[in-house]
């Protein structure tokens, strides 16, 4: 049996940040993802957004590791020349009361370190994006997009110059704790052990916890899968921002807006309703939907847009539940040492990889 440090379930971009931060200050660690590649799952299917930190409560996880993962993410893709644009944000209202929700934000946003933020009336919105029909706007210009593959293969390299191992088509099936170490069995048969593991399996990652033989269900640590479709258009051109509508009140998803990619291209999306299982495949189910919320801020008809792509969201929040922040936590409380858990990484979980791969590394105990 292969004895080991460090175990990263999961090769999504937090593992990835994850192995490349314990890489550094430890001798023996090693990946299992159980794709046949990097970032299959939820890393490849989002937004690409690097959020700056504006919409969570703040002391909050999400708060403090978006803000710091965004200043960590800007400086390495700077350092690595990984394409990116800090393109900035405006994020709409549509009249005084939405005016009313932007003024929230701004407070919120600064009293969580976001800097240089302004509202901006309708002239100077025009003046910004002349296709944006907006009354007013907040203006983030801290927001910016990345090229989120790249940076995942680029992580990958890092990581392995700094002596991580990353073993693909290794599925996690079983984990036991026995005398302090973790056997970990695979679905070809092989076993490992390992004296941490770090739980960064993304979708899966509930199922991870309950493995080791924690009650995800008494714990309140149950994923619900919340999907979001994204659709493109080819008609619309020459956006230089993002632009959002002002989120959804009951803080499920931050509404269905634009996102122009790093050739200009524009996208619109995600929406968001809970599935029970994991499967990518779309319809036009939901094309009015998409109309009519697109249709407040920029004009499109029917045949401007066309199915794109979808993502799941790993949620801790029910359907009807309130907000539930990002789940990071080493176990000994709950009797499994060096067991870190990270569950419920949805947004803004690519924009704090950096910053979740420190905290993880904190809790890390000799
Ligand atoms: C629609 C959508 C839009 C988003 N937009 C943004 C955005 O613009 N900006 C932003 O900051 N965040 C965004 N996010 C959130 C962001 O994408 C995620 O927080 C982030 O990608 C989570 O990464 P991860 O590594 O935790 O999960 P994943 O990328 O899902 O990686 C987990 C990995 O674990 C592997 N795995 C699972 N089970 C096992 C097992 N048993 N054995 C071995 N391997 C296993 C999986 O195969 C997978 O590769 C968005 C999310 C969605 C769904």
């Amino acid at each position: 049996m292969e004895q080991i440090d460090i175990l990263i379930i999961g090769a999504g971009v937090v593992g990835l940040a994850v192995a490349k931060e314990l890489s550094a200050k430890f001798e023996d660690v090693v990946v299992v993802e159980k794709e046949n590649s990097f970032g299959r799952h939820t890393s490849s299917r989002n937004s690409e957004v690097i959020h700056s930190g504006i919409y969570y409560p703040q002391g909050s996880l999400k708060a403090k590791l978006c803000v710091n993962g965004a200043i960590d993410l800007y400086q390495f893709v700077k350092q690595y020349s990984i394409p990116y644009k800090n393109c900035g944000k405006l994020i709409i209202a549509e009249d005084d009361e939405e005016l009313q929700v932007l003024k929230e934000l701004k407070l919120n946003g600064e009293r969580n370190g976001v800097n240089e933020l302004e509202i901006i009336d309708e002239e100077e919105c025009k003046a910004l994006e002349s296709q944006i029909i907006a009354k007013y706007a907040l203006k983030v210009p801290s927001t910016g997009i990345v090229d989120s593959h790249k940076l995942m293969r680029k992580i990958e390299i890092e990581s392995e110059k700094l002596g991580a191992f990353i073993v693909y088509d290794m599925e996690v099936i079983s984990i036991n704790y026995q005398n302090g170490k973790y056997i970990v069995t695979f679905v070809n048969g092989e076993k490992y052990q390992a004296s941490s593991v770090i739980n960064c399996a993304g979708l899966y990652s509930d199922k991870i916890a309950e493995m080791v033989g924690i009650d995800i269900e008494r714990e309140d640590l149950k994923l619900h899968f919340c999907k979001g479709e994204y659709y493109k258009s080819s008609k619309i051109k020459n956006i230089d921002h993002l632009v959002y509508p002002v989120p959804d009140p009951k803080g499920i998803f931050l509404g269905i807006h634009l996102t122009i990619n790093l050739q200009g291209e524009v996208r619109f999306g995600p929406n968001a309703y809970y599935v029970d299982t994991v499967n990518y495949e779309m319809n036009e189910k939901y094309k009015p939907e998409f109309l009519k919320a697109i249709n407040n801020y920029i004009k499109v008809n029917d045949k401007d847009i066309h199915l794109d792509d979808s993502g799941i969201r790993a949620k801790l929040q029910k359907e009807d539940g309130n907000f539930r922040d990002f789940y990071i936590k080493e176990e000994s409380e709950k009797g499994f040492r060096n067991f870190i858990n990270c569950i419920g990484i949805e947004s803004p979980g690519l924009t704090s990889c950096f910053a979740i791969a420190k905290e993880v590394s904190k809790q890390v105990k000799n």
